[in-house]
């Protein structure tokens, strides 16, 4: 029973896959809050949340698994905003023992699997004489999340040290994409959204550990200093525009520390949306819209989300989006 969202209740889906679901290994739960696994802390259940255990485990679910099914991939939560009303299908959580292999190979290459926290890759780069990775140090998310969103920060990007991605496809096939099939631009990847990325090939640089053991010192202090690390936050809300930035849009739009609900702009990092005070999916998007008109009447600019936003919405309503008038 998932308690605070009694109306929410999503049908076992279980039921409908009796024929085949006992040969699946991983960890199936229905109607698994989501707010447990998101940075934000908020979102409504999973109807399915489905925790393959290995890589064939991927594979047989999503062979047996009826198309019209939706299915979702979500790695450690701290780029998406699941709505109250929570999400229907399935969403696959891939687990920490299955799926965070790393391997340091000649040439100072690297494997790693996707659900690898982004900070331990890093790490293990840096003690490795690997350069070229210490951005992730202060990207709190996994490597799936990185291969998806283009991960950045500091000048480089998932792109630029990235040789290849090994996925499984919504048929519950292996498939292998090179760098330049990913179709990666600013903070976005255009292979299709139900590929599930299970590990990647990368390319590091041949530098000495210690400097490299600086260089991630330097990454932790400038979050520390500069942004709100230890909120409930989803990290940068909207994209940079071109020659712009967001957090200065907001600013000057004069919403640094606004409040909706138990949603507000951080006073640290105003592009920073924080659950100060147990807000719901509701408050910290209609706060995120808010900016966007606010930021467009002033300035002009039509801010675009970074941070993915997903679900139902719940009986509190729907939030209106803003659009330009023209
Ligand atoms: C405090 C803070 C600081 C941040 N700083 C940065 C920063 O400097 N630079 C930056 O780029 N981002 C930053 N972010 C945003 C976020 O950490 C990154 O986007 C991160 O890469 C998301 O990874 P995740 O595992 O949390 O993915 P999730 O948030 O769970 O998912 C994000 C997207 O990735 C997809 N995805 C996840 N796993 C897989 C997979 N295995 N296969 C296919 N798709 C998958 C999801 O479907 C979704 O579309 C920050 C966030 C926070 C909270």
């Amino acid at each position: 029973m998932v308690t605070g969202y009694p109306e929410l209740i999503f049908a076992d889906l279980t039921v409908d896959f009796s024929s085949w679901i006992s040969g699946v290994r991983g960890r199936l739960d229905s109607n698994k809050l989501l707010s447990a696994v998101t940075w934000f802390r908020v979102g409504g259940p999973a109807q399915l949340l489905f925790a393959p255990k290995d890589e064939d485990d991927l594979c047989f679910f999503l062979k047996n698994l009826p198309e019209e099914v939706p299915v979702r991939v979500i790695g450690l939560g701290s780029n998406l905003l699941i709505r109250d009303g929570g999400l229907p299908g399935v969403t696959i959580r891939l687990s920490g023992r299955g799926f965070s292999n790393i391997e340091v190979l000649p040439g100072k290459q690297m494997r790693v699997g996707a659900a690898m926290p982004d900070a331990k890759f890093a790490k293990t780069a840096a003690v490795s004489g690997i350069g070229g990775f210490s951005f992730y140090r202060g990207v709190p998310g996994a490597m799936g999340g990185a291969l998806r969103m283009n991960a950045g920060a500091h000048g480089t990007e998932t792109r630029d040290g990235l040789i290849s991605v090994r996925a499984v496809n919504r048929s519950g096939n292996i498939v292998n994409i090179s760098v330049d099939d990913m179709g990666y631009s600013y903070r976005h990847c255009s292979v299709p959204d139900n590929l599930i990325f299970v590990s990647a090939l990368f390319q590091g640089k041949d530098m000495d550990p210690d400097f490299l053991a600086r260089e991630m010192d330097e990454v932790t202090l400038y979050r520390e200093q500069n942004q709100p690390v230890r909120e409930k936050t989803g990290g940068s809300t909207f994209k940079n525009p071109h020659n712009n930035s967001a957090w200065k849009l907001i600013d000057q739009a004069g919403l640094r520390g606004k409040v909706l609900g138990g949603a507000r702009f951080s006073d640290k990092h105003c592009n920073f949306l924080i659950n100060e005070d147990n807000a719901t999916a509701f408050d910290l998007e209609s706060l995120g819209e808010l900016a966007r008109a606010r930021v467009y009447e002033q300035s002009g600019v039509q801010l675009e989300w970074e941070i993915k936003r997903w679900g139902n919405w719940d009986e509190t309503g729907v939030v209106p989006v803003f659009a330009r008038p023209d």
